[in-house]
Order: structure tokens, then sequence, then C-alpha cells
């Protein structure tokens, strides 16, 4: 009976399962769904803001998956030294990496590690509970705050940044997270491109969405936008970035409006410095640029500082070598072909990558349905050769003899429990448990290991 290991419970892991046990032409496959984490769902649980409640609920999809005879959840187990790659190949017919892109991109500018610096993967790990996010208390002092990147994820923190109490407290988000933002000053944010609108990475919707914020005013400069020819002349621009475009320029033609927040969108201004004051983030000296007509931007020699007590990089996401299987530190990938892993060019039997780790950090949570299915169908092709070994024993037995205590599913489902009763404790709906010890607690108190 083929037994496949699927590294990574998120989107695109748990796409690949339902495309093993669905497309039926591996008979009788059975999936176990290794998890670092003690939770399913990756970036959909640690990564898609609180409220984004229907982004969110996309987790029952992905439940149903996870929930099959044929699929096992198996979290808790970290792919690494102590269960290196070379081992999985010896406990399963074939695996398939699906560790996403954990790290960030960095800016390589003077005053990045400077107190209240931080990227914007750390705010969204610590608004999100994930058990490893440090707690820096983030916006306690701020009253300006500055994103840097155009992308979804500086959208995402902008917008939590500009929340108010009332819309948090309906969220999962952990309790401490809830009272620091409750308390939050911020009254100026702002969320700043090194290119033009016609450039920016974002979403019409999400971007919309900021103009539906209660008393919060978004705001921005005629003058900066018509820098940028695409949005003089938006006719060749592709639909989705016309409509970005459009929206600003509705945005520009507005009066302004009195309101306890504002969110500033600038364009044109690329960061050079994190500016220092009394041994902590102060402000962020930026260099204006010009369109070079070739879609990029040169630097015009006049620079521009916005001061601000927070600063969140929001540059992208990077992927992370993971010990014993290739990487290439340019893309942030591990070198495939059609998602089956090369070792110096040549493919690697049984091993597969699917996700961000294969394609790098881009594209919505749907875009991973189609790169796992192509990574399974090279699977599929590749199965009368891979399955063709005799497994010793059921891995799990594998797994636990190697030192691994998995987190199975009633485990996990404990701590969906627990999160339910302790929101009922704090008069909210569920609300996330932001530490090991207290998820681990809740997971093996069901199992009473
Ligand atoms: P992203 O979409 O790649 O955007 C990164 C932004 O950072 C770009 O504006 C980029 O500008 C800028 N940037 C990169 N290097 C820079 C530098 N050195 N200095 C200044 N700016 C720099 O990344 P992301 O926002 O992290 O999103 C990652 C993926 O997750 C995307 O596919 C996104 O759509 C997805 N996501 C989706 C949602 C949603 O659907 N609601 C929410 C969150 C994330 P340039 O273009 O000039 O490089």
């Amino acid at each position: 009976m083929p037994h496949i290991a699927v590294v990574g419970s998120g989107p695109s892991g748990v796409y690949t399962a339902q495309s093993l046990v669905q497309q039926g032409s591996v008979p009788d496959v059975r999936v176990d769904v290794l998890d670092r984490l003690p939770c399913p769902y990756g970036l959909v649980r640690y990564g898609v803001a609180p409220d984004h409640e229907k982004i969110k609920s996309l987790q029952n999809n992905l439940r149903t998956v996870l929930h099959e005879d044929r699929v096992r959840f198996l979290g808790g187990v970290e792919v690494g030294p102590a269960l290196p790659p070379a081992k999985l190949l010896e406990l399963y017919h074939a695996v398939v990496y699906c560790v996403g892109a954990a790290a960030d991109r960095r800016l390589g500018v003077p005053g990045e590690e400077l107190p209240g610096s931080w990227s914007a993967t750390d705010f969204v790990a610590w608004y999100s509970a994930h058990p490893d996010a440090r707690d820096d208390g983030f916006v306690r002092g701020v009253r300006t705050a500055v994103a840097i990147g155009v992308g979804n994820v500086a959208v995402d923190v902008t917008r939590m940044l500009a929340r108010g109490a009332a819309e948090l407290l309906p969220t999962d988000m952990p309790q401490a997270a809830l009272d620091v933002l409750a308390a939050s000053e911020v009254r100026d944010v702002y969320m700043v491109g090194r290119r033009g609108p016609s450039q920016a990475r974002f979403t019409t919707k999400e971007l919309r969405e900021l103009a539906t914020l209660p008393d919060t005013e978004v705001v921005v400069e005629e003058g900066e936008l018509t820098l940028d020819p695409g949005y003089r002349d938006p006719v060749a621009l592709p639909a989705a970035v016309r409509r970005n475009v459009e929206v600003l320029r509705s945005w520009a033609a507005r009066p302004r409006r009195d309101a306890a927040r504002r969110i500033h969108l600038r364009f044109f201004l690329r960061p050079v410095e994190i500016v220092e004051g009394g041994g902590r983030v102060a402000g962020v000296r930026f260099e204006r640029t010009a369109p070079d007509g070739l879609g990029g931007v040169t630097g015009t020699g006049r620079h521009e500082e916005i001061g601000a007590q927070l600063v969140l990089r929001s540059v992208g996401y990077r992927g992370v070598p993971l010990e014993g299987l290739p990487f290439d530190p340019g893309s942030g990938t591990v070198p495939h072909l059609a998602g089956r892993v090369l070792r110096g060019g040549v493919v690697s039997p049984g091993e597969y990558v699917a996700g961000w780790i294969k394609r790098g950090p881009t594209g919505v949570i749907g875009t991973n349905r189609p790169c796992a299915k192509e990574t399974v169908a090279s699977l599929i092709e590749d199965a009368p050769a891979v399955v063709r070994k005799e497994l010793a024993q059921d891995p799990l037995t594998g797994l636990l003899a190697a030192g691994v205590r998995p987190v199975e599913w009633d485990g996990w489902r404990a701590i969906e429990r627990a999160e339910t009763a302790l929101g009922l404790t704090l008069g909210r709906g569920s609300v996330k448990i932001p530490d090991w010890a207290g998820l681990l607690d809740a997971a093996r108190g069901a199992s009473g290991a």
C-alpha cells in the first residue's frame, strides 16, 4: 500500500493530500500530513489576518481533507536534524515538501535591527498567536507607524493597525494582542512603495477595504500618483492593475475628512535608512525615486523622512533551507522539475515539492491548488517505480521509534475545544492559544499522554 508523507499542513500541503487521495491514480494510497506545529492549516491559521473571517473559513475545506480516512494529520513533527529527509524516505514511499517560505526578506539598510523595527511577518505571527512569536507590545507608545512595501501583507498590517477594539473583539486573536491593540494610540499609518501605484502588488479587493474602516481616512497625494505614467494613462495597464489605479484616483478626488486615524499611501519612496532616536526607531529616511520607463525606478538624490515609532518591513517572504534538501539561495526555493526535487540537477526519486518552497512566495491561497496538482501528477507518473519497495512498518511506528511524539487529529480537536473554552471564559468566541505549553497541554490532555 503506497504511503506518502506530505510535510506541511498549510494550503499547499493539504491540496497535495487532496490531489493524492482524489485522483485515484495511486490505488489505496495513504497520506500522512506532517507539521512542525501541533496545529494544522499553516498560513491560513497563522497568516490570514484575524479580521478576514471569510478567508479563514477556508479552514473548513482543509479540515475535510485532513479528516479523510486515508489521510492522517501528525502535528508536532519537525523535519530537521533529528528527523532528516533521508530518514523520511526510509519510512515512506515518497515525501512531498510543502514547507512554504518561513522567513522574511531583508531590506539591507542601516537601522533595520533597531528596537521598533520589525518584519511584518513578526507582527502577523504575534497577532495570529503563532507559538514562536515574540511579544514586543509592538504598538505600545506608538502614534505613527510605517509599513514598507505595498503588497497584500503590507495592506493586512496597515489595516490591523487602524482597526479599533470593537472590530477586533469578535476575532480569534489572542487576548494579550487584543488588549495591546485595543489600547493602541496609533493615529497615522504610512504604507510606502518604492515604485508607482501601477506597480503595487496589492489586490483591488484588499486595497478597497482600507477605505471601509470606521473613523479612518485614507490619504493619497495626487501629485505623487501622477508621477506614474500608468496612472496618467492607464489604458494599456492589465485590468487588475487598472482597477487599483482607479481606486486610488477616486480617493485622490475625494475631499479630506477628519477622522481618528489616517492611512497614508505613499509611492516612489525607497527606504535608505531606519533612523534612530533614543536607542530605538524614530523614523524612516527615504530617497525619492522616479520611473525609469522600464517599470523600475531610479534615485533622484532627494530625500524625505517620515517620523515613526514603529516600522514594519513588509517586503515579502523568503524560503528557508531544510537541512538535507537541496536549496537555491537565489530564489529561496528547492530546485525541481514539475515538482520532482532535483539533486545536483538530477531527479531525486521519491522526493517532491509544492507551494511556496517550489515556486516562491507568490499568488493567493488558490494558486496552490494547480501547483499541488502538477506535483501530484509527477508523483503519479513515477508511482510504479517509487512504490515498488515494501515498507517495513507503518511509518508512525518508525516516527515513534525515532523519538517523535506526534499530535494526532484527536489532539488537534482537543486544542480547538480548549480554544473555544478559553473564549468562553473571556466572553469571546474561540480565542487562540498563543504558546507551545498551552497548545501541547491541550493536545496531550486529550490523549492522556
Ligand atoms: P509581495 O506581494 O511580494 O510584495 C512585496 C512588496 O515589497 C512589494 O511592494 C515590493 O516592491 C516591496 N519591496 C521588496 N523589496 C523592497 C525593498 N528592498 N525596498 C522597498 N520595498 C521593497 O509580498 P507580500 O505582501 O509579503 O505577499 C506575499 C504573497 O502573499 C503575495 O502573493 C500576496 O498576494 C499573498 N497574500 C495575499 C493576501 C490576501 O489575498 N488577502 C494577504 C497576504 C498575503 P517591488 O514590487 O518594487 O519589488
